[in-house]
């Protein structure tokens, strides 16, 4: 399958991939970098994998308008329970601002809520990332499946982001 790698030693396409066995090129595989072993001279290296990269498939994460939002909502998994405020929405995920202590891969059942008359939009997210921005949930069940997450998404995504955005950060630091 696809093209040969060029073996960088006796210039011969004839490198074949081969699996990782030492410490160096287990870290090079973090790094998309993947032993080859040449079939004519025997000269091991690494090289870029083959195949599309992960990168230049498209993510979820991209392919979400996200909307700058304050919106409260409370959250459960596991023993930990918490409440915070969503900064950024998308049906992809969200950044919430919270005191909770919560570690990437947790999964958790939000309740969103949307408008106060309404009862909270519901979904299950996987904690991607925790950082000084906030809580960064990547949504377990595509979210797009809730008519009124949608709504309100796209209803917002016209608006003027970056006010609410500096509204979202002042409100935050007072
Ligand atoms: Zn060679």
């Amino acid at each position: 399958m696809g093209r040969q790698i060029v073996c960088p030693q006796c210039r011969q396409a004839k490198a074949v991939r081969v699996q990782a066995r030492s410490p160096r090129e287990f870290v090079a595989s973090l790094f998309r970098m993947v032993p080859f072993q040449c079939q004519r001279c025997d000269h091991r290296f690494l090289a870029r994998r083959l195949g599309p990269a992960i990168g230049s498939q498209p993510t979820e994460r991209r392919e979400y308008m996200r909307i700058p939002v304050r919106l409260c909502l409370s959250f459960s998994g596991g023993r930990v329970r918490g409440e915070g405020i969503v900064l950024d929405l998308s049906l992809g995920g969200c950044i919430i601002q919270s005191e909770a202590h919560v570690q990437v891969d947790d999964i958790f059942y939000l309740e969103i809520s949307l408008a106060k008359d309404e009862p909270p939009v519901e979904a299950a997210a996987i904690v991607r990332s925790v950082s000084a921005r906030g809580i960064a949930f990547k949504f377990l069940r595509r979210a797009q499946e809730d008519k009124r997450l949608t709504a309100f998404i796209q209803t917002r995504a016209g608006s003027n982001t970056s006010v609410s955005v500096e509204a979202a950060q002042s409100s935050l630091s007072s």
